[in-house]
């Protein structure tokens, strides 16, 4: 049963717009090249499971994730195809990861070591990770991936299927950086290869790399951001190298609506005056939603025309300025497409300072998603 729900507030995800992205980054990769679906964070925000759904009909044939814990419930979802674990899981969660039949990231000797002393049904798989610039997680040199192998090989309940890496500047406008990885890359799956005999799945890419170098990726691309309709930076998307359709919309409904007279203040701390009578419109979501107090002053969509923002933006409500009466339940886009107009994720994203691929993740569990 669908959670009672009395506010009209909603996040819109287009699952449709899900598998045309997934279709034209296929269309750009050589057949041999794979696509593991990225649904970590509950899928940007978007949904895990019904992202990853959309994902496997769309064509994707494996999915990834942060934590253990969000592989869990794509498994209890009926999700079975191959799930890897991105981050670092416990080693002592190995036992779980078996069970549920999910691949985890390994990249420590004390790890397997560990994973080793443990009771465990059969073997759990991994993928090795080579930290090849980015600096998080991962093998940085030669020696560490042969002492690795040294345990591993004595290692029955693990099983290493695949080995990758992730760049730190895909997106960027020099690609230097990248390149660098690349070889750096190259050389340490030399390494690999020279040492150990069972066949791996190897992928790098992101989306970024992916749209830039489709034919460089491997058996695997990591589709994150542009599966959900998104451009990894500015300077991927002004090369126009896919058509892109983005997934998410925020959208409320006009809860009040009044005529206030010149003078008259809005909202906490006074900070806006109108300048003249007006017309006042209240929205039903607020900080508390994710939609932060720093949009004070960006605009919304109200019948395909932009309002501003007046006034704090506070936890539960927002109050914006209308060229109109508008009637009780007049629909208010936030984020999206309505009419002609458009407020792209990136303009909101750019208004708060950050990146496209923060402003989903921070709209709340309260706005419910609805799949479309
Ligand atoms: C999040 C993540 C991705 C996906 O990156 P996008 O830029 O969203 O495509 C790929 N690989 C790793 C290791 C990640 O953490």
């Amino acid at each position: 049963m669908e959670a009672f729900q009395s506010r009209k507030t909603w996040a819109e995800i287009n699952l449709e717009a899900i598998g045309h992205n997934i279709s034209q980054m296929k269309q750009k990769l050589p057949a041999a090249t794979n696509i593991m679906a990225v649904v970590k964070a509950d899928g940007y925000g978007h949904g895990s499971v019904p992202v990853a759904k959309a994902a496997i009909k769309a064509g994707v044939s494996a999915l990834a994730v942060a934590l253990l814990e969000e592989a869990i419930v794509l498994r209890q979802a009926s999700i079975d195809v191959p799930i890897l674990v991105l981050g670092w899981v416990a080693p002592e969660d190995a036992p779980v990861a078996a069970a549920y039949n999910i691949t985890l990231t390994a990249f420590q000797t004390e790890w397997l070591e560990r994973v080793e002393t443990l009771q465990m049904d059969g073997t759990v798989r991994i993928h090795m990770k080579l930290d090849t610039g980015m600096g998080r997680i991962g093998m940085r040199h030669e020696q560490e991936i042969q002492s690795f192998f040294a345990v591993l090989k004595d290692c029955p309940h693990i099983q290493l299927t695949g080995v990758f890496t992730h760049f730190a500047t895909a997106d960027a406008a020099d690609l230097m950086y990248f390149h660098q990885q690349e070889k750096c890359f190259e050389q340490m799956l030399a390494y690999v290869r020279r040492n150990w005999s069972t066949p791996l799945t190897v992928h790098v890419g992101n989306s970024a790399a992916s749209i830039r170098f489709p034919e460089q990726m491997h058996n695997y691309i990591r589709f994150g951001i542009s599966m959900y309709g998104l451009y990894p930076s500015k300077y991927v998307k002004a090369e126009k190298q896919i058509d892109l359709q983005p997934a998410f919309s925020l959208h409320s409904r006009l809860v009040h609506v009044k005529k206030v007279a010149a003078g008259s203040s809005i909202s906490y701390g006074g900070t806006y005056i109108a300048k003249q009578d007006e017309w006042i419109g209240t929205i039903p979501i607020g900080y508390g939603d994710g939609w932060q107090r720093r949009m004070q002053g960006f605009e919304v969509l109200v019948s395909g025309k932009r309002m501003p923002i007046v006034g704090r933006v506070c936890m539960d409500q927002t109050m914006i300025k209308l060229d109109q009466p508008y009637e009780i339940g007049t629909k208010v886009t936030l984020i999206g497409r309505q009419n002609n107009a458009c407020i792209e994720m990136d303009e909101v994203a750019d208004y708060l300072g950050t990146i496209n691929y923060e402003v989903p993740c921070l709209i709340s569990k309260r706005v419910p998603r609805i799949y479309v």
